[in-house]
């Protein structure tokens, strides 16, 4: 069987990465991450001093380190977590400290270069569902299938609320949601891959969807391609 491709794209906590983890251990394919590269980039820059309180970052700095950025992926008990220079940092690239900077080091040309590279490099030999934001646009532009996830700001911030706090975190709603409407802005206006639809995208809006419904939904779309 040839190797396939899948997208999922979309906005900010919109419930891209559970679906793609879930349509992954369906179909056995590849599941990457992409956001978790940037968030592990950002980890990076603040552990480092390379992006201050008031968000501004040395360029020189970063552009120095980034080829000494080693990102990896690990599955450990059944999830995947990912590594920053051999330390695993699933809990902290997912803290708000990294979510409120992550938008901005995402907008740098030469970051986006070394994770696309990273992003394809993973993906070669294998059949690979991605999330991200311009997954569909720049990473894999003849995916297979493209799908464009979205739902009201609400119901996202909810459910990022709801995921952080049964972690343990100390979480607000409102800084969660201003997060999020803050991010999408600047992804979606950024001049390097801006977050948007891929013309040959099919858009699910799971707002009034439970993840059943959206994992069915996609299932089906995935199986004629495989048919
Ligand atoms: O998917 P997640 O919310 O973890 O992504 C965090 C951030 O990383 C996004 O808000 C965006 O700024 C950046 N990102 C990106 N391109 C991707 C994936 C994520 O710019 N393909």
């Amino acid at each position: 069987m040839k190797n396939i491709k899948i997208a999922v794209d979309g906005f900010s906590s919109c419930g891209k990465s559970t679906l793609a983890k879930q349509l992954a251990a369906h179909f056995g394919f590849v599941f990457i991450d992409s956001g978790a590269m940037y968030r592990a980039v950002t980890l990076f820059a603040i552990e480092n001093n390379i992006i201050s309180e008031d968000d501004v970052v040395d360029i020189n700095k970063l552009k120095k380190e980034i080829k000494n950025i080693k990102i990896t992926f690990q599955t450990i008990d059944g999830k995947n977590h990912t590594f920053l220079n051999g330390k695993d940092v699933e809990t902290e690239i997912r803290q708000i400290r990294v979510s409120k900077r992550v938008s901005i080091i995402a907008t740098l040309d030469f970051v986006r270069e070394e994770m696309v590279n990273l992003q394809r490099n993973l993906s070669e030999e294998n059949s690979v569902i991605m999330d991200g934001r311009d997954i569909g646009t720049v990473v894999f532009p003849n995916a297979e299938l493209k799908l464009f996830v979205t739902a009201t700001p609400e119901v996202r911030a909810q459910r990022r609320y709801d995921e952080l706090k049964a972690k343990g975190e100390d979480v607000n709603f409102d800084e969660i949601k201003a997060n999020l409407i803050n991010r999408d802005r600047i992804d979606s206006t950024r001049e390097i891959a801006p977050l948007k639809q891929a013309d040959d995208a099919v858009v699910l809006d799971n707002s009034n969807m439970t993840r059943e419904q959206q994992f069915d939904f996609a299932v089906k779309l995935i199986e004629k391609i495989l048919a």
